[in-house]
Formats: structure tokens, sequence, C-alpha cells
């Protein structure tokens, strides 16, 4: 279990301000601070009377003395609402990541920006996307003969050609491939193969702790079992794994191949899963890691690092109990995220 592994490494205080350096897994972070935990801010489902239920993701990680915010969220006022009930200081970020370009989890940046102007965002780096690009203009083919006014910026085209990014001004600094942005703090880059997100890039963090590695991840529209893979290549020891799986749709055949290589092949230790996890694979993580599923809903800090947390639900309750299932389907529903809604209406229409 995270709380107990973490539990058992007495670090100095000297260790846990410091990254810890270990040849075989690269650098790890973290020790065991009651400061170690994630707290979901946004989602469909959660205990927490004080926040407010939407589709969408977010979470505050805090860890190794690093305070990061992993998406916004999905609608801003909804996000900010639930970042006062939690108390969370948005002027006191390391930085921001966002996972990928769809709104449930970048809506509350506007939110952000206002109270935290110049945060670091770090986000995917794709061609002509909403966090801006740029592009050396020698990608476009030249007609020297063509009179200037008939030519782009007149035939004299500056080197580098910037594309804005839908929050002009924000501090974004994008991301291409997997890179370790702080020692022991790993965006994962991977791109979706699927169809309907084909060539969207995806960012997961990975964070090596002393009692393995940490992941957070948005939608997973890259595949978990990807994403999961690539985390193994910097700690084969996957200590949790918080946030959305994309299985929301998926088969009982695909939702069984994928909680088996989750618990059979990469040994995961702890799973929360939320989001656009899905209710039957809520149900299937349930049913194979028992008191390792940890629920994750809104509201939920995942204490990293000291015994049992307060809002922390293991083992005892089930996946999602029947309050949880009305919200999270009446949201999963009125958002359509995956446009399977509008899919069977134009099929019922033909
Ligand atoms: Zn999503
Ligand atoms: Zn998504």
């Amino acid at each position: 279990m995270i709380l107990r592994a973490l539990g058992t490494f007495g670090f100095s205080l000297t260790v846990l301000m410091m990254p810890v350096l270990s040849n075989a897994q690269g650098v790890v972070v973290g020790g065991s601070t009651p400061e170690n935990r994630i707290t979901i801010l946004y989602d469909a489902f959660g205990k927490d009377a004080s926040m407010r239920k939407d589709w969408g993701f977010s979470a505050l990680v805090e860890i190794a003395g690093k305070r990061i915010l992993f998406d916004t969220g999905d609608d801003r006022d909804i996000f900010a609402a639930n970042v006062k009930a939690k108390n969370v200081d948005l002027t006191n970020l390391d930085f921001v990541v966002l996972s990928h370009r769809h709104g449930d989890h970048m809506a509350g940046l506007a939110h952000v920006l206002s109270v935290n102007p110049k945060v670091k965002i770090y986000a995917p780096k794709e061609g002509f996307g909403v966090y801006g690009s740029s592009l050396p203009s020698s990608f476009y083919r030249k007609v020297e003969a063509l009179p200037p006014e008939m030519r782009y910026f007149d035939g004299k085209p500056p080197e580098v050609m910037t594309f804005g990014s839908a929050w002009q001004g924000a501090n974004f600094e994008l991301i291409d491939k997997t890179t370790e942005i702080a020692p022991g703090i790993t965006l994962i880059a991977l791109v979706s193969e699927a169809a309907g997100t084909r060539e969207l890039k995806e960012l997961s963090l990975a964070i090596n702790t002393p009692g393995g590695v940490v992941l957070v991840v948005g939608c997973s529209h890259p595949g978990i079992d990807r994403i999961v893979e690539a985390a193994a290549t910097i700690n084969p020891k996957i200590q949790l794994i918080a946030g959305g799986f994309h299985l929301v749709v998926a088969s009982d055949d695909a939702i069984s191949k994928i909680v088996a290589t989750l618990k059979d092949t990469f040994k995961v230790e702890n799973i929360a899963p939320g989001h656009c996890t899905g209710e039957a694979t809520f149900a299937a993580l349930k049913q194979a890691f028992g008191d390792r599923y940890i629920y994750a809903g809104v509201g939920t800090a995942l204490d990293i690092g000291s015994g049992a947390g307060a809002g922390q639900r293991r083992g005892q309750v089930s996946a999602l109990d029947a309050d949880d299932l009305v919200s999270y389907r009446r949201l999963a529903a009125r958002e359509d995220p995956f446009g399977l809604a509008t899919w069977r209406r134009r099929l019922a229409n033909k």
C-alpha cells in the first residue's frame, strides 16, 4: 500500500528537502510527510458536501515540497468554488499541468490565471494548438515571381512564425516528448491513436517517490496501459494511479484486459480511479484491487506518506454508491463528452 510502503521509509529532514539519488530507478523525490497528498478538486462524484460535482477533472498534487495543479475542470465558476471550498491557495503553485486540450480539463485555467497570471503551465505541444505553437517560415512554398502584395508578409516572412494561444500572455511551456521537468518529476507525453482523438497529445504526471511511481492521469486517451508502460520505465514499482482511465464506454472484455494488465502485468499497488474511468471499470477495479482500491471523488484527499487520511475511504465501501451513481450518470449524460448521445440520436433518425 502506498501509505504503508512510504511509512516504512525513515527520511531525515535533509533527505526530504533534497532529491534522493537512486541508480536503479533514477531520481526519487519525496518522503513520509503529511504534505504528500493528492486532493481531487473536480469530478462528477464525491462525498464532500462543500464541493460541487461536474464532469471533468482537476487535482492538486502536493509532493516533495512541490504544489502542482493538474488540470482545471470543466467550468470556471465550479472550479473556483471547489478551490475555495478546499482552501487551496492558487497563488502559491510551483506549476500547472494541462493534460490535454479537452474543455473538461481546461476551463478553470481562466480562474487560475485571474489569481496567478504568471504561473508556469506545462501543456502538450501540438501544431496550431490552443496552447500556441510556432513553425519556421520555411514550412510554406514560396513563389518569388509573384508581386509582393500577393505574397505572405510581402514576401519577407519572419524566420519563425508564432501562432497564438487561447490564453494570450500565459506562461506556457510546451512539452513535445516525455520530459523530466524537475528531479523525479516527469511528464509522460503520448499521442492517442483512438478514433475520435487521433493525434491528440496527452501529458501524464509521474512522480518517482521512495514507494514507487505516483501517476496522475487526465483522460488517458493514449491508453492507460501505454501510460503505465511508460511510467514503469522510470521505476517499475507503480505505487498509485489516480485520475481518468477513459473506459467510460469500453466493453467488458476491454475493461477486463486493462484491469488484468494493471494488476498482473504492471503490479500496480493502489488505484484511485476517477473521471472518465467509467462505472463498469470502477466496479471491475474494485473487485480486482479490493482494499487497494481507493475511493477518490471530488473533495477526497489521498494521503501519500502518512497513515489513513481524512476523507479517504478504502475497501469497506463500494466503488460508487447510489448517490454517486445518480450524479455521475446525470453529468455524463448532460455533457455527452464522447458524442455518444449525438451518435445514437443520428442513428435513430436514419
Ligand atoms: Zn476528460
Ligand atoms: Zn479528454
